[in-house]
């Protein structure tokens, strides 16, 4: 709040800030747009300008956002970074898994095929996901820690769950985000959600804050130093199964092992320092998950 208060002040006209009413609480529920016309009567200039400049200023920083997948070796994403959906080399992938596991015997022939086929959405391929709120991922898109890949899972169908869900470590990846290599359009929206809730947080001045269901989406792989942790929940909703409670057994990876850090008991915390020197990739060829948007409460 404090430094968009900074640098919202030269941008007020005259007694813009008293006009708010702060502390005068508006009856609107938190992500209506309508914050930003009340923010726009405080405005010296127009809106459309103080949204551009946030989007810019925003350019040059850094967020903490978050990627959710599963995985037996976090290092993976240390040494090599964060990459977009590739959609041949999950197919290639999807056909290891089937060829080496005796569990995903009866997709093999020509179901496999079958199912890749049938599954034409192509909408993540070459894009990349990651949410700037993980608690709010986890409430609604923890699915992406259970299974993976939402496209691996859909080919592999019930059987592919069960066997998804024996293998790897349901994994939350920290990543600080440089914004610069979000789309404009992105940041652009990313500017208004933050003027938005500036505005409830100065009129209304409640006691919580709006989360901030925002997801970046991204056509170019995430590099490996922005990777700065990982953590391993294990108690997550599965939506694709009511909502019900999944209890993950699995609380370390490959990396988790060699750290020297002790882990946080109830997020498994692990700090990690990416470097050429980790494990080799797993046996098991995963990582296997992309994370996806999340949706908007109700
Ligand atoms: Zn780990």
């Amino acid at each position: 709040m404090a430094p968009l208060t900074a640098w919202l002040g030269p941008r007020l006209r005259p007694g813009g800030y008293e006009a708010l009413g702060p502390g005068s609480e508006r009856d609107l529920c938190w992500d209506d747009g309508e914050w930003l016309d009340i923010l726009d009567t405080a405005l010296a200039g127009d809106m459309e300008d103080v949204v551009a400049d946030l989007a810019d200023a925003l350019r040059r920083a850094s967020l903490r956002t978050y990627h959710g997948t599963r995985t037996a070796d976090a290092g993976v994403f240390f040494r090599k970074g964060l990459k977009v959906h590739d959609r041949g080399a999950m197919t290639r992938r999807v056909h290891d898994l089937v060829a080496s596991h005796e569990s995903l015997a009866a997709l093999r022939g020509d179901r496999l095929s079958k199912a890749i086929a049938e599954i034409d959405n192509t909408t993540d391929d070459g894009r990349l996901y990651v949410v700037a709120d993980d608690a709010f991922f986890l409430d609604h898109a923890a699915h992406y820690l259970i299974y993976g890949s939402e496209w691996t899972m859909a080919v592999l169908g019930d059987v592919g769950r069960r066997f998804l869900r024996a293998h790897g470590t349901p994994t939350l990846l920290e990543i600080d985000l440089p914004l610069s290599m979000a789309h404009p359009g992105t940041l652009h929206a990313f500017a208004q959600a933050l003027l938005q809730e500036w505005t409830r947080m100065t009129c209304n001045r409640p006691d919580w804050s709006a989360p901030i269901d925002f997801t970046f989406c991204l056509q170019v792989d995430i590099p490996a130093l922005c990777i700065v942790g990982h953590t391993h929940p294990t108690d997550l909703r599965d939506p694709h199964a009511r909502g019900a409670t999944y209890r993950s057994n699995a609380t370390t990876c490959a990396l988790c092992a060699i750290s020297s850090e002790p882990l946080d008991p109830g997020w498994r915390r692990a700090s990690t320092v990416p470097n050429d020197e980790g494990p080799r990739d797993a046996a098991l060829p995963l990582p296997i998950g992309q994370a996806a948007p999340a949706t908007k409460p109700p």
